[in-house]
C-alpha cells in the first residue's frame, strides 16, 4: 500500500514496550534477499528441498461465485487442484514447492499482496507507510500486540469495554497488565465516559499508569453484540487522539455486519445490490480514519471462512508491521503453509476480489436470517418485563438484560448467585448460554447487572426456539422464587 500525495504515519517509539524495542531481525532470515541473484548456489540456509515434500497434488471443491450455498457447491462446485511446481510448469504465481517451505514471517507476498489489495478495496487508510503482515489468527496477533506497547515493569494498562472478550482478558492478566472498562450503550464504548476516565485518571489509587492502549472490538462486539456507529468510531477516535492512545481494533465480525432489523414479519431491508453497494453499506473501520497510524487492525479468516485456517492478518503502519514482523520471526514464523496456498488458490486465483466480496455479502444476508431467527425465539419466550435486547447490527452475539431489582431475593442474594442460579438452571434444562460475569473486565468491581450472551451463530431456527424457550423458563422459575 504505498501511496503518494498522503501524509506518513506517527512514529510510537514513545509507547512500544522494553521488548518490543530490543527485537532484532531474524539474522537467518535476512539472508534470504541474496537468494535473489541469478546463479547463486545457496548452503547458506536451511531450507529443505522440495523433493522430498511428499505432497504433489491438492484437491478441492469450492463454490463457484456466486452460487455459494452448500447444496449448489456439492452439486455444481468447482474442483480446483494446486500442484507442486504450478509456477514452473503451469505459469501460476504460487504453488505447493513454494508455500510449504520456510518463507518470510509476514506469510507469502503473494497473500500478502492479495489482502494489501483488498484492504485497500475496503478501508483506504488514509497515510501513506501503511502494510499489512499476516498473523495466525486474531487471538496470536493479540498476544504479540500487547507485548508490543505493554510493559509491566512500568505499570501499563489496557482500556477496553466494561464486559469485554473473555480471551482478550485471559491474554492480558498475565502479562501482568492491568486491564480496565469504560461503560458502554448499544453502540459500545461512550467516548464522554473514555474521556472522563482518562482525564481524572489517579495513578495511586488505580495501581496502574494511565492506558495507552485501547483494545476495542467495534464490530459485534463479544458479549454484548454492540456496534460503533461511523459517528461513534470518529468520537472514539478523537478521544484516544486527545490522550495519544494506540488503538487495537480486533474485528473478526466486520463483515457480519447485517442488514437494519425492521421489526417482526416486517419486509427485508433491500440486499445491497452490486458490490459498491455492499461496500458502502459498510460502517468504516478506525484504521479508514486513522491519519496518525495510531490504529492496528487485527483481520481474521476465521468468522468469514474457517476457523481452523488459523489466518488472519494486521493492518498498521510500517514501523508497527515491522516490531510485528519481528516478533513473528521468533514465535508462529507467519500462518502455515497449507492455509496460504489454499485460501490464495480461492481466493486470488478462483474468486478474486470481487468473488470475496460477493461471499461476503451472501454471508450478511445469512446472518441477517440467523439473527432474525432469535429475535424471534425472543419475542416469543421471553418476559418481556424482565428480560430486554437490542437487536444486534453485526457479529452473531445477542446480549440479554436481565431486571435483577425484580427479583424476589434481590436483596439478601448477590447478583453472581441469581447468575449462577439461572445458568445451572438453563443446563439442567438443556440450553447453554454464557455468563455476563465470564466477560467482566475488572473482576475486582461488582457486577453491573445480571447478562447472558447469547449466539446465533450456531445452531437452527428450531433449535435456537427451544433454547430460548428453555431459557426464558429458567429465568421465569428463578424470578418466581421456585
Ligand atoms: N529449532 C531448531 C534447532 C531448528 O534448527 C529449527 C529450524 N531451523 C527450528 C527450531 C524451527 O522449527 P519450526 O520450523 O518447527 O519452527
Ligand atoms: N477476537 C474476538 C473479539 C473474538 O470474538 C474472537 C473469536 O471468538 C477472536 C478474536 C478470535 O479470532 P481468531 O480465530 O482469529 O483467533
Amino acid at each position: 500500500g504505498p501511496q503518494t500525495g498522503k501524509p506518513k504515519a506517527k512514529r510510537w517509539d514513545n509507547l512500544l514496550s522494553v521488548e518490543s524495542r530490543e527485537r532484532k531481525p531474524c539474522t537467518l532470515k535476512q539472508a534470504a534477499k541474496h537468494l535473489k541473484k541469478p546463479g547463486l548456489v545457496s548452503l547458506g540456509g536451511g531450507l529443505p528441498s522440495s523433493e522430498l515434500f511428499p505432497f504433489a497434488q491438492l484437491a478441492m471443491k469450492v463454490p463457484t461465485a456466486p452460487c455459494f450455498s452448500e447444496k449448489d457447491t456439492l452439486e455444481r462446485g468447482q474442483t480446483i487442484t494446486i500442484g507442486k511446481y504450478d509456477v514452473r510448469d503451469r505459469d501460476a504465481t504460487y504453488d505447493l514447492s513454494i508455500a510449504l517451505n520456510y518463507g518470510q514471517s509476514t506469510g507469502s507476498a503473494q497473500m500478502v499482496r492479495f489482502l494489501t489489495e483488498h484492504t485497500e478495496i475496503v478501508c483506504k487508510p488514509p497515510y501513506a507507510d501503511w502494510r499489512v503482515c499476516q498473523t495466525i489468527g486474531s487471538t496470536g496477533a493479540l498476544e504479540q500486540a500487547l507485548r508490543m506497547f505493554c510493559d509491566k515493569d512500568r505499570r501499563d494498562s489496557v482500556l477496553t469495554e466494561e464486559f469485554s472478550f473473555s480471551t482478550a482478558l485471559e491474554t492480558i492478566a498475565p502479562l501482568g497488565i492491568k486491564a480496565f472498562g469504560c461503560i458502554l450503550d448499544d453502540q459500545g464504548l461512550i467516548p464522554e465516559a473514555m474521556d472522563d476516565l482518562l482525564t481524572q485518571w489517579d495513578p495511586e489509587a488505580r495501581g496502574a499508569r494511565k492506558p495507552h492502549v485501547l483494545y476495542t472490538v467495534p464490530s459485534g462486539q463479544n458479549p454484548t453484540g454492540a456496534t460503533q456507529g461511523a459517528q461513534r468510531r470518529r468520537d472514539i477516535y478523537r478521544v484516544a487522539r486527545k490522550h495519544d492512545m494506540f488503538i487495537l481494533e480486533d474485528e473478526p465480525y466486520y463483515f457480519l455486519q447485517m442488514q437494519p432489523y425492521l421489526g417482526r414479519d416486517q419486509p427485508d431491508a433491500p440486499a445491497p445490490r452490486s458490490v459498491d453497494d455492499f461496500l458502502s453499506s459498510l460502517i468504516p473501520s478506525l484504521v479508514s480514519m486513522d491519519v496518525d497510524g495510531r490504529v492496528m487492525r487485527l483481520d481474521s479468516f476465521s468468522k468469514v471462512l474457517v476457523p481452523g485456517s488459523r489466518m488472519g492478518w494486521v493492518v498498521a503502519s510500517e514501523q508497527i508491521i515491522e516490531r510485528y514482523q519481528r516478533h513473528a520471526e521468533v514465535a508462529s514464523q507467519g500462518p502455515a503453509g497449507f492455509s496460504q496456498v489454499i485460501l490464495h488458490k480461492l481466493l486470488d486465483e478462483t474468486w478474486g476480489h470481487e468473488g470475496y466480496l460477493r461471499w461476503l455479502m451472501n454471508l450478511r444476508l445469512e446472518y441477517t436470517k440467523k439473527r432474525n431467527a432469535l429475535l424471534a425465539a425472543c419475542e416469543d419466550h421471553l418476559p418481556r418485563d424482565i428480560v430486554s435486547w437490542s437487536p444486534p447490527a453485526a457479529g452473531m452475539f445477542m446480549w440479554l438484560k436481565v431486571d435483577y431489582a425484580q427479583h424476589p431475593h434481590a436483596t439478601h442474594r448477590s447478583l453472581e448467585e441469581i447468575e449462577e442460579e439461572i445458568f445451572t438452571s438453563c443446563i439442567d434444562s438443556g440450553v447453554l448460554v454464557a455468563r455476563g460475569s465470564w466477560f467482566l473486565t475488572e473482576k475486582d468491581k461488582p457486577l453491573p447487572g445480571l447478562y447472558f450472551r447469547t449466539t446465533f451463530a450456531a445452531a437452527s431456527p428450531e433449535a435456537m426456539n427451544e433454547a430460548i424457550k428453555r431459557f426464558g423458563k429458567a429465568v421465569r422459575d428463578s424470578f418466581a422464587g421456585k
